[in-house]
């Protein structure tokens, strides 16, 4: 991990050469990606000027890779595995984007913590609730491990920048990333680009 993370005031600087864009999808239902989705036309922008080098939506690679200028990192951080890959994706990028609620507050996923720990958790959706063939889920190595709460993503790494929303939408994502591309920091002000929900 740096020892200092870059601030959005230390944006990717004006680029000459593609940026080199991830995305990542921790504990979230994706709705952010599809939001990011919806940006169309910006689409064809995006990719004259960055090159989606790790991506739900783009590539099925499994590494997160060196060298990423900025990442947008949709979900909070529920499980071991997400755990790891917030880590490894902070290590290796300069910018790193809390991007969408469940992200930036636990959201959604975060209503497991009503629920005294994992194997409450388990116990509920597996058990009690269960039709029929009530039964834990137990593959080591296979069925990543519960965190003791879920997380959002700043209590487990530094990040950068935080854009809300739920999903936040295409205008605002598009506003929080286009400065970006230029080497600026985005003017993240006013009700359209921090409302919640
Ligand atoms: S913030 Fe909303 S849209 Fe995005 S992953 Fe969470 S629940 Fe889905």
């Amino acid at each position: 991990m740096p020892d200092t993370p870059p601030s959005p005031a230390d944006a990717p600087a004006a680029v000459s050469a593609k940026l080199r864009l991830a995305t990542v999808w921790l504990a979230g239902c994706s709705g952010c990606h599809m939001s990011f989705l919806d940006l169309d036309e910006f689409l064809f922008d995006l990719a004259e000027r960055a090159e989606v080098v790790f991506s739900p939506v783009a590539s099925d690679l499994k590494a997160f890779p060196e060298n990423v200028d900025l990442c947008l990192v949709e979900g909070a951080v529920a499980n071991v595995d997400n755990l790891e890959l917030a880590l490894t994706l902070r290590q290796h990028s300069r910018m790193v984007v809390s991007f969408g609620d469940c992200a930036v507050t636990a959201n959604v996923p975060g209503l497991r913590n009503l629920l005294t720990g994992p194997e409450a958790v388990l116990e509920r959706g597996y058990v009690e609730l269960a039709d029929s063939g009530a039964q834990l889920p137990h593959a080591p190595g296979i069925v990543p491990e519960l965190l003791e709460k879920v997380l959002p993503l700043h209590e487990v790494i530094p990040v950068d920048l935080y854009l809300p929303g739920c999903p936040p939408s295409a205008e605002r994502i598009r506003a929080a990333i286009e400065p970006l591309l230029h080497g600026q920091p985005p003017r993240m002000e006013g009700a359209s680009m921090l409302r919640f929900g």
